[in-house]
């Protein structure tokens, strides 16, 4: 037999392995299961993990490094137009982001996404996917929000639909008509609420997005808002997700359990109950790090310091509530595409172990798109969707910051080229 790709004598290959069937929880979050040796790929699958030198077309020597299966960011506004980089002076300087918010804030990506042509996204989308893929992730998701009426929403979808016929990542469309109500809606909040509902029908029937997702947040929509937006995606057969408890306790946790939404993100208020009712009905908790890092809100004596964060991440880990992790980049909240930095900040700020920020950035994060079947870990039958990265252990992954170690990225089998 004739392999189309071999990796061989990789110094770490983290297989990830393991009841991927099931989010990972409890001791198996905290194991990933690490094989030194070859890795055999045939028709854009993963053939076989072992020590046998197979004949390959194609041979790539992995010695001294690490591989590790492509990162999947399940949590992303990359479609967008216009930079708010302005904010973060603001931000560093101790402004909250609800103060920023008041200014322009998510409002300002709204005013400049609805004068941006689809052609406009699609080459910004291009370029910040190029970005994502040369730092390691090789499935994103990828959400609206920033267009806030029919046409634009529309537009956004048009053009994430757009990005995955020119792009070789894979791409999940998310919905969220429900991020914010425009101004021309702010005195008719119910009339807004109609719009979103209106346009699932459009979505669904034209197949644009396979997810609906809410802000619930007191600068977002109330829990009774998002519970009707929400049941009106269930009933038209899409599957959920919800901003919860970004900046307050709203109940939005609550709300994705009973609703069987498959994740609730951010968390950051997350209550007891929250956290008992995600587990009992398997909604992943998505962590966004990044954002905890970009709005400063860790700087001492910030009057928003976050300090119970690490204590809350614990909890919600030893009650054993899946988590996973993703950059949630946008144009306000925070600037990274790269999942790397993204562990090392979960390593720093939230205090997670290695095994546990691989595992929430992986397997876990597979399982928080219904993509867990196709990827997420090193196994038999899976895709072929790895990452070389140029290190030798996998912990130096995290230690270091502020550069890129990914050295071949390989997408469905194929070696694509890095710039
Ligand atoms: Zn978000």
């Amino acid at each position: 037999m004739k392999l189309d790709l071999l990796i061989k004598n990789a110094n770490e290959i983290i297989t990830v392995k393991g009841a991927s069937h099931i989010p990972k929880t409890g001791k198996a979050f905290q194991e990933i299961s690490i094989v030194k040796g070859n890795i055999g790929i045939k028709y854009g699958r993963i053939l076989n993990v072992d020590n046998y030198n197979y004949k390959a077309k194609q041979v790539i020597d992995a010695t001294g490094k690490v591989v590790m299966p492509g990162f999947i960011d399940c949590h992303t506004h990359l479609v967008h137009a216009g930079s708010r980089h302005y904010e973060y002076e603001g931000k560093c300087s101790g402004k909250s982001y609800s103060d920023i918010d008041k200014k322009g804030g998510i409002l300002y990506t709204v005013e400049q996404t609805r004068k941006a042509s689809i052609e406009d996204l699609v080459e910004k989308g291009l370029k910040d996917l190029d970005i994502m893929l040369s730092h390691g992730t090789t499935t994103v998701e990828i959400k609206t929000g920033y267009g806030l009426d029919q046409e634009n929403e529309i537009k956004m979808l048009y053009a994430i639909n757009e990005l995955q016929k020119k792009h070789p990542m894979t791409i999940i469309p998310t919905y969220l008509g429900a991020h914010k109500v425009p101004p021309e809606y702010e005195n008719n909040r119910q009339g807004y609420i109609k719009l979103v509902k209106d346009l699932i029908l459009t979505i669904k029937k034209e197949n644009l997005a396979e997810y609906c997702d809410v802000f619930c947040d007191k600068i977002g929509f109330t829990y009774k808002e998002s519970k009707e937006i929400l049941e009106e995606a269930k009933r038209h057969g899409m599957k959920l997700k919800v901003h919860a408890e970004q900046t307050n306790y709203n109940r939005g946790a609550e709300l994705a359990a009973k609703l069987g939404a498959v994740s609730a993100d951010h968390l950051d208020y997350i209550s007891k109950k929250g956290i008992e009712d995600m587990k009992a009905s398997g909604t992943i908790g998505v962590l966004l790090p990044g954002v905890t890092y970009h709005l400063t809100e860790m700087i001492p004596g910030h009057k928003k310091v976050k300090k119970f964060l690490p204590k809350k991440i614990r909890r919600m880990i030893e009650n054993e509530l899946p988590i996973a992790l993703s950059t949630d980049y946008n144009p306000g909240s925070c600037r990274t595409q790269s999942m790397q930095a993204i562990m090392e900040i979960a390593a720093r700020l939230y205090r997670m172990n290695y095994a546990e920020i691989i595992n929430a950035s992986t397997i876990n994060a597979a399982h928080a798109i219904g993509r867990s079947n196709e990827i997420g870990s090193i196994e038999f039958g899976k895709k072929a969707d790895l990452v070389i990265y140029d290190c030798e252990e996998h912990g130096i992954l995290i230690d270091k910051f502020g550069i890129n170690l990914a050295k071949i990225v390989i997408k469905n089998g194929k070696i694509i080229n890095l710039y």
